[in-house]
């Protein structure tokens, strides 16, 4: 979750690192630091707050060097205090580690050093592992490159849980060391330097190839060259890869946050999405990375599908469409709990992954259970490289570019286009006419279009959520496949603006929910004028009957509903299968003006992190 940066090279790394780590602040933001080998010791500048006050530490109190190693911190073990953050060392003072997952047997490894006279300066796994590796390199009585390595490696295979880590030793003064099992990293190469990072933003500025370590992969990095190795002894893969984007990609221009910029973004995040996949003599999707040929689809039986968060909205639309397109029955689980289900998976079983990081480690674990009882396994993603990309049989990338804002928008929108596409290429191998399979294309290729006449209704929008702000409690209501996006209005509002927000089936607000609705708690209701419509409006008026604010999301030009409701956002017509791609756009914009209105930071809510990488 959180970044890691590292530099070895020819220049002063710490405001490389610091540049780097801003880059990199929306993966963890609550406290960050640094160590820099300086005068043959390793000199630590680290506090609890974001990289601003690691910035103004380190212009107080200076490093030099141009070996260093960065983090900024997502809390798992202990709270955001300054001896909390990273980097941590072992005994000596000579090892720091900065560490990126959870060591899980920090508790034994802990008794264990306790026992041999260790005492802890906080309250972090990270810092076990920092004293373990410390332990085995003291016990070895050599020092050096090839000394430290050995007693790296003892320790890592002491270890039980994820890390991605980036490691200093006094004693190898021209050495960044780093090592993976879980959490991302990736070697950035440059020309007499090299960079170690947990994200690719991280380095993009300086250098477009990039190696993506392997889970296992260990790597010494000096400034004219490195060496690759694996825990497991095996050779390491390493390859090349050239970053598409560049670090313009990954800021935020004239907008005030990442996130609306991406929010604006998605008509042309659409369009890189749906281009080149478009068959329309076939009329069908053209999806290569699937990696299974026609006969080996029409012989998928079942899907089931995985993941967390705004992505697991986006499976279940997506499973809906698959389910009305393919008529291939289709499952949507939480990743979190897939993992420990232990469903009935057989061979005609279809795994879908889908993660904007594709490092979510709930995801990851997912997909390595689905793989290992026999199902192929598909991984929908936004990151080239990311491990659920190499790990999955096959997939579909989404092109969205960087999505750095940490309420998921484009990266949603990207998702769902690409299962319509799945959806239909099923659909074209069992049921679906050639005819209706045109129409789907077309209207696909209509949607950025109409996703920009929402946009323009911003400021309406903006109005709105200044009405609202105050409120306490929000219910976003959807039925069919409007459902999915009530529970994606309610995700994205709590994420970003603290106000606690439900989605819910509309009709099945009854059962419950309604007993929250009085003059105080808006119901934001979605009721374009789809197969739905009427049944939806009787559920609008039993909040109504309770005098319950109600927020429409209705098509373009239905009075009739705008006598019905206290306020009204229009999006364009589209078909009931697409609709709700409008929607979930105008309730972004909502979100973040709501957000926006209460002054709260909204490309780096509390408590958050991107790229959930750990458990
Ligand atoms: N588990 C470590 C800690 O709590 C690392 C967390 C992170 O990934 O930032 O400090």
């Amino acid at each position: 979750m959180c970044g890691i940066v590292a530099y070895v090279g020819g220049r002063p790394a710490a405001p490389l690192l610091v540049e780097g780590l801003r880059r990199l602040e929306y993966r963890g933001y609550d406290s960050a630091g640094l160590g820099v080998i300086q005068g043959g010791k390793i000199a630590t500048r680290k506090c609890a707050g974001r990289i601003d006050a690691l910035a103004a530490r380190l212009a107080e109190y200076p490093v030099s060097g141009t070996v260093g190693i960065s983090h900024t911190r997502w809390a798992t073990h202990g709270p955001p205090t300054d001896a909390n953050s990273h980097p941590h060392f072992d005994a000596s003072g000579r090892i720091a580690v900065v560490h990126n997952g959870v060591i899980e047997n920090c508790a034994e490894l802990k008794r264990l050093l306790e026992g041999r006279g260790h005492a802890f300066a906080s309250e972090t796994d990270t810092e076990a592992l920092a004293r373990l590796i410390g332990e085995f390199y003291t016990e070895a009585g050599e020092k050096g490159e090839a000394a430290f390595l050995i007693a790296l490696r003892a320790a890592l295979r002491r270890v039980v849980g994820a890390y991605g880590l980036a490691v200093l030793c006094a004693d190898c003064p021209d050495t960044v060391f780093g090592a993976r099992r879980g959490s991302p990293l990736v070697v950035g190469l440059g020309r007499g330097e090299h960079f170690l990072a947990s994200d690719v933003n991280a380095v993009v500025a300086h250098t477009r190839d990039v190696i993506y370590l392997g889970d296992g992969d260990l790597v010494a990095l000096r400034a004219d060259g490195f060496e690759a190795a694996r825990l497991d002894e095996r050779e390491a893969k390493i390859e090349v890869h050239r970053i598409e984007h560049d670090a313009g990609a990954a800021e935020k221009g004239e907008f005030a946050h990442f996130m609306l910029k991406e929010i604006f973004e998605q008509p042309q995040t659409l369009r890189n999405a749906l281009r080149g996949r478009f068959n329309t003599e076939d009329a069908t999707s053209v999806l290569g990375g699937l990696n299974m040929t026609a006969h080996e689809l029409r012989r998928v039986d079942r899907i089931q599908m995985a993941a967390c968060g705004t992505s697991w909205h986006a499976g279940l639309l997506g499973g809906m469409w698959i389910e009305e397109f393919a008529r291939i029955p289709c499952e949507v689980d939480y990743a979190s709990e897939f993992r420990y289900r232990n469903p009935p998976l057989g061979s005609g079983t279809l795994f879908v992954a889908i993660t904007q990081s594709g490092e979510t480690a709930d995801t990851l674990a997912a997909l390595r259970e689905a793989k290992r009882k026999g199902a192929r396994a598909l991984g929908i993603c936004n990151v080239v490289g990311s491990s659920i990309a190499r790990e999955a049989d096959g997939g579909i990338y989404l092109h969205a570019g960087p999505e750095v804002g940490v309420a998921s928008t484009k990266a949603f929108t990207s998702q769902v286009v690409v299962l319509a596409l799945l959806a239909l290429h099923l659909g074209r191998l069992h049921h679906l006419s050639a005819l209706e399979g045109a129409r789907l294309l077309r209207e696909l290729e209509a949607m950025p279009g109409k996703i920009e006449r929402v946009l323009a209704r911003s400021e309406e929008i903006r109005r709105i959520a200044a009405r609202y702000k105050d409120a306490a409690s929000f219910l976003f209501l959807g039925r069919r496949f409007n459902h999915p996006v009530a529970l994606e209005g309610a995700l994205k509002l709590k994420e970003i603006s603290y106000i606690h927000a439900e989605g819910y089936p509309a009709a099945e607000m009854k059962h419950g929910p309604i007993a929250l609705v009085d003059e105080k708690t808006p119901s934001v209701f979605l009721c374009p004028r789809d197969g739905m419509y009427e049944k939806i409006l009787s559920n609008l008026e039993e909040v109504r009957a309770r005098r319950g604010p109600v927020i429409a999301v209705a098509t373009e030009g239905d009075d009739d509903l705008a006598k019905k409701a206290d306020a009204v956002i229009e999006i364009p017509e589209a078909p009931d299968p697409l609709v709700p791609l409008l929607g979930n756009v105008a309730l972004q914009l909502l979100a973040y003006h709501t957000a926006v209105a209460l002054g709260r930071d909204v490309d780096r809510p509390r408590n958050l992190a991107k790229s959930v990488t750990v458990e």
